[in-house]
């Protein structure tokens, strides 16, 4: 629907190593599908959606992929440049500026991926708002015996670093929603 009301814009990005699920995850958010082939991921729009926040206030979120500079309030975007290329620099610190919230996607199944979260959150502090909500998103939830990271483990990293936890399927759609809302609600929470 093009005429949707709402109040509120923001502006979240999406970050995480690649092949964690950051382009199903936000699919599985605004259209839910799921695409199975792992297509690279260029500068498009994905679509958007609207939450509603437990205050009532209505949240539009606007969601695009790699490398779109526009300006609506909320984005979420895909994977930023990698960090520490100078000519990078200035591409980087667009990605980040006016975000006031990131969802860090790792895979659940390949701890490497949790192990770069912390790279993930450093490249955070350095570029975005020191006040920014960030969400740590633990996907893959289905493939349960292939799990190489305790929800435990993960929930005490959450914890010492001041993020909040959850744990997601794309794939089923599990607690995808909820990842959204709760994040949008923790930044109205922190702005109100
Ligand atoms: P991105 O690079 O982080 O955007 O990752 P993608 O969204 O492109 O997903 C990478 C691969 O993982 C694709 O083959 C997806 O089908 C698969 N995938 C993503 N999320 C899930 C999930 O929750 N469960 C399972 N089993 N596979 C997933």
């Amino acid at each position: 629907m093009e005429d949707e009301s709402y109040e509120i814009l923001y502006k979240v990005v999406v970050t995480g190593d690649s092949s964690v699920g950051k382009t199903n995850i936000i699919s599985r958010f605004t259209s839910n599908e799921f695409a199975m082939e792992n297509k690279a991921t260029i500068g498009v729009e994905f679509g958007h959606a609207q939450v509603q926040i437990p205050d009532g206030t209505q949240v539009k979120v606007q969601i695009w992929d790699t490398g779109v500079k526009l300006p609506p309030i909320i984005i979420f975007v895909n994977n930023p440049p990698t960090a520490g290329q100078e000519r990078f620099r200035a591409i980087t610190r667009g990605y980040y500026r006016g975000a006031v919230g990131a969802l860090i996607v790792f895979d659940i199944t390949h701890a490497q991926t949790f192990r770069n979260v912390e790279k993930w959150l450093s490249e955070l502090h350095e570029h975005a708002d020191t006040n920014m909500i960030i969400m740590l998103v633990g996907n893959k939830t289905d493939l349960k015996t292939n799990r190489e990271v305790a929800t435990d483990e993960a929930k005490k990293f959450a914890q010492k670093n001041d993020l909040l936890y959850i744990e997601t399927s794309a794939l089923d759609g599990d607690n995808v929603k909820e990842a959204f809302e709760q994040t949008i609600t923790a930044i109205h929470q922190k702005r109100a």
